[in-house]
């Protein structure tokens, strides 16, 4: 049966010496994968018309399998064509593709997160700040995959005084060092207040570049090990998309 939808390219990979193996984020059937075979023929009609973070027309069979599926045809609606001349920006998108390609199972309901990447995509093509269009689209995708940290006062403070908690990533809240049954662990971090606020405020939609330097910082932080923690994933490609995005923005990517 064939199944018309628009998706969006996370990841392309070759499977053969002529053919690709492309990942898309469809907005009604969640995560698929569909091998596109002699596409890097020169006569190919999908030449030219699959890559990273485009939004797609796509036709495809679907099959009562493991997700992956056979393609008919593809049509880019959206080519995101700001993102050729901006590197960074580029490596953001293309980040924030991969760990949604990594991090969401197939066949998930994805409607409201395909429309958060699309419009992280389209920011980012539109010249916005990389690393805030990141941070905000993780915390996006920790909502809509229902592990959301929560930042509210701690809840398990035997005293009102809230200067010893810390943030149990497990449990994605905060917890308190006075509990009875308290045990220190790698999986608890301590988290200045100042840092707190911040992650609150970035939580709540405000920018991560207007949360100022030490705190920015904290915040990619915290978010990379909450990321890798509930996500079980290797986050290499965010740490070398990070690695890339602190270099100066007059860089230039050959540099
Ligand atoms: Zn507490």
């Amino acid at each position: 049966m064939i199944e018309k939808t628009e998706a969006i390219v996370l990841a392309v990979r070759p499977f053969s010496r002529t053919s690709l193996m492309v990942t898309w984020l469809t907005r009604d059937f969640g995560r698929i994968v569909t091998p596109v075979r002699g596409a890097n023929r020169p006569k190919s009609h999908f030449l030219g018309q699959i890559d990273i973070a485009y939004r797609s027309e796509l036709l495809f069979y679907i099959r009562n399998s493991n997700g992956v599926h056979n393609i008919r045809e593809t049509t880019p609606l959206d080519y995101r064509d700001g993102l050729r001349g901006n590197w960074r920006n580029a490596v953001a998108a293309d980040y924030i593709c991969s760990l949604t390609a990594q991090s969401v199972e197939t066949l998930l309901d994805a409607q409201g997160l395909y429309g958060d990447l699309d419009s992280a995509l389209s920011t980012l093509a539109a010249g916005a700040d990389a690393v805030d269009a990141v941070i905000r689209y993780e915390f996006a995708l920790a909502g809509r995959l229902g592990i959301s940290p929560d930042f509210s006062h701690c809840r398990e403070c035997p005293s009102r005084t809230r200067d010893r908690c810390r943030f149990a990533i497990p449990d994605g809240h905060l917890t308190c060092p006075l509990r009875n049954g308290f045990s220190y662990s790698s999986d608890t971090v301590a988290l200045e207040p100042g840092l707190l606020e911040a992650l609150r405020q970035v939580k709540g939609g405000a920018p991560v570049s207007a949360v100022g330097g030490e705190c920015a910082l904290g915040v990619r932080r915290f978010m990379g090990m909450f990321l890798s923690h509930h996500l079980d994933l290797p986050l290499q490609s965010r740490r070398a998309a990070f690695a890339w995005l602190s270099l100066p923005a007059n860089a230039t990517a050959g540099a």
